[in-house]
This record gives structure tokens, sequence and C-alpha cells, in this order.
């Protein structure tokens, strides 16, 4: 299975998206951690990306668009058994080219699980994480900007595989497990669904 995780900053995607992954044996593709990564690492992309997501902005297009391209043709050449990708796409134009990438392949998405949190639910999450975490991007300034980004920028991926049939929601309020519950039986749903 190729299953999309999208939700705000705070909505639970990164921790879902691990168990799912674990779950089904597929790897896990998070476009955050491979950015800490190259922040971490110090590259010259790791340096222009840190910038950006200190502000809370999204890295440009056409630099995750190669990124995610390399990843993903390491995840699926596995053993094609599909992967979990966690915070990618973002904008609408990540979301066309994934599908040209998946189609060269003759793959596609196959599921997208949407995450539904309120702001406020998300604001108290981040700020509790900033102080447990760590995270640069978790200062109250930046949440707020991250938040603001998501609604304009990749909240319309919602109603676009809406469009496609693809959507998942999940309610994403409640405990770490309940949630996976209602991820686990809107998956079955929809692969059911896909499948008659
Ligand atoms: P995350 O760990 O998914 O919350 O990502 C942390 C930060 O990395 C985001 O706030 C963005 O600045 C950047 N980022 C991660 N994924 C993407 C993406 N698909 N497109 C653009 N920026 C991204």
């Amino acid at each position: 299975m190729r299953i999309v995780f999208l939700g705000a900053p705070g909505s639970g995607k990164g921790t879902q998206a691990k168990l799912v992954s674990q779950r089904l044996s597929v790897p896990a593709v998070s476009t955050g951690d491979m950015l800490r990564v190259a922040v971490r690492a110090g590259t010259p992309f790791g340096m222009k990306a840190r910038a950006v997501m200190a502000q809370g902005e999204l890295v440009p297009d056409d630099l995750m668009i190669s990124l995610i391209k390399e990843h993903i043709a390491a995840a699926d050449a596995h053993d094609r058994k599909g992967f979990v990708l966690d915070g990618y796409p973002r904008t609408i134009p990540q979301a066309e080219s994934l599908e040209k990438l998946l189609a060269e392949d003759g793959a596609a998405v196959d599921a997208v699980v949407n995450f539904d949190v309120p702001d406020p639910v998300l604001i108290e999450r981040l700020s509790g994480r900033a102080d447990v975490e760590r995270r640069a991007d978790d200062r109250p300034e930046t949440v707020r900007e991250r938040l603001r980004v998501y609604h304009e920028k990749t909240e319309p991926l919602v109603n676009y595989y809406r469009g496609k049939g693809l959507l998942v929601s999940v309610d994403g309020v409640g405990e770490i497990a309940e949630v996976a519950k209602r991820i686990e039986r809107g998956l079955l749903a929809k692969t059911h669904q896909g499948a008659a």
C-alpha cells in the first residue's frame, strides 16, 4: 500500500505514520525527518532548509520534489510493498509531481489519511512539544506561522484527494492507540471499497 498522511503540524501524523508503517512492514518516509538530518549534517541543502524551517515556511517545491524522488525510488525499490509518506505532499504541485513519479512505475497512491484536529488543540500540543522535543520550529511565533501556511498551502490537498476518492478522514483528537484504531478501520474500509 502507498499511503499519504496529511495533517496540520501537531496533528499526530508523524506518530501515526510510524505506527502504520510498522504494522504494514513498509518504510515510513518523513520529509521533516529527512530535512532535519540534512540540517544537522550542515550540507548546503541543509543550511538552506534550516532558515526556511525556522521561519515556519515550506521548503520550495523544486527542492522537495527532487528530495522525494530519490527516497521514493529507494523505498519502492525495496520490495514494492509500498510506503507511508509523512509530510509529503504539502502543496498541490508536490501532489501532482508525486502522481507522475508513481505513474512512471505504473503505481499510484492508494489512500490518503487526513487528521481532523481543531487549531486550539494543535496549538496546545505544539507548545507542549516545544518543551519536550525542543524542536526549533515549535516556538509559539513559528507555530502560528506553520498553521497559517498549513491552511493556505496544504489544506487544499484535502479536497484534491477527496475528489480522487482517496481520502480517509480521521478524528485526530484522543489517545494515540484510539486514533490508531480509527486509522486502521478507515484504511480497511477504503481498501475493501477499492477492491469491490
Ligand atoms: P514536519 O516534521 O513534517 O512538521 O516538517 C517540519 C518542517 O519541514 C516544515 O515546517 C517545513 O518547513 C519542512 N517540510 C517538511 N516537509 C515538507 C514538504 N513536503 N514541503 C515543504 N516543506 C516541508
